[in-house]
């Protein structure tokens, strides 16, 4: 059973390490949010221990990305801060627990153990429009029976449109979900990402589930 650990105070992420390791489980660790989203992405856990201030990206973004992937391991959000408005927005984010610090070993791993025993029975939604579909448990993209890859960051923008069907959805609420709401770039960079999605989804098969809608954003036809 393996277990991701992304903290940036040396002493509790190597407490941690210790005390899960002694108890059975497989422990990496990270010592910032851009390492720890790429381990998450890269290996299957178990769950993840995610600490709420972290130098690269908050725990709050890297949860927010791996849920806009698809990706629903189940996170235990470890944090500083104490209150209900914090503990609702972790919540918002996709975090399925929470835990204050400082916190007991003994509740967090009680915790843990609960968490990794429903994260094996959770449900997730196959989206669909038409024969495209995407289902995020599995991580897996087709269009009937013939399957597409996609590389994480074409999931999610796909993830994004197939959530709001036949809805136009703003070029700015794709970067929102897909790269978080901080993003400085280039917003052409949803406009690079659905070119390549429908090189994937539309083209090879003739249709055109992706349209762009001048001025205003994409939309994913349900029948198309
Ligand atoms: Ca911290």
């Amino acid at each position: 059973m393996r277990i991701l650990v992304i903290e940036d105070e040396e002493r509790i992420a190597a407490s941690l390490r210790r005390g899960l390791t002694a108890v059975g489980y497989t422990v990496d660790v990270a010592h910032d949010g851009i390492d720890g989203l790429h381990l998450a992405r890269e290996h299957r856990y178990a769950a993840i221990l995610l600490d709420l201030m972290l130098p690269g990206l908050s725990g709050y973004q890297v949860c927010a990305r791996l849920r806009a992937e698809g990706n629903n391991v189940p996170v235990l959000m470890l944090t500083a801060k104490n209150g209900e408005y914090d503990e609702a927005e972790g919540l918002d984010t996709g975090a399925d627990d929470y835990l204050a610090k400082p916190f007991s070993y003994v509740v967090l791993e009680a915790r843990l153990r609960a968490l990794v025993r429903r994260g094996g029975a959770r449900l997730s939604t196959v989206l669909q429009a038409d024969d495209l579909w995407l289902d995020p448990a599995r991580r897996a993209c087709g269009r009937g029976t013939d399957r597409i890859a996609l590389t994480p960051k074409e999931f999610a923008v796909l993830h994004c449109l197939l959530s709001r069907p036949d809805e136009v959805v703003p070029a700015l609420d794709v970067i929102d979900e897909v790269w978080s709401a901080d993003y400085t770039g280039d917003p052409n960079i949803v406009h690079v990402y659905i070119s390549a999605v429908r090189k994937k989804i539309d083209i090879p098969f003739g249709r055109n589930t992706i349209e762009t809608v001048r001025g205003a954003g994409y939309r994913v036809n349900a029948r198309a």
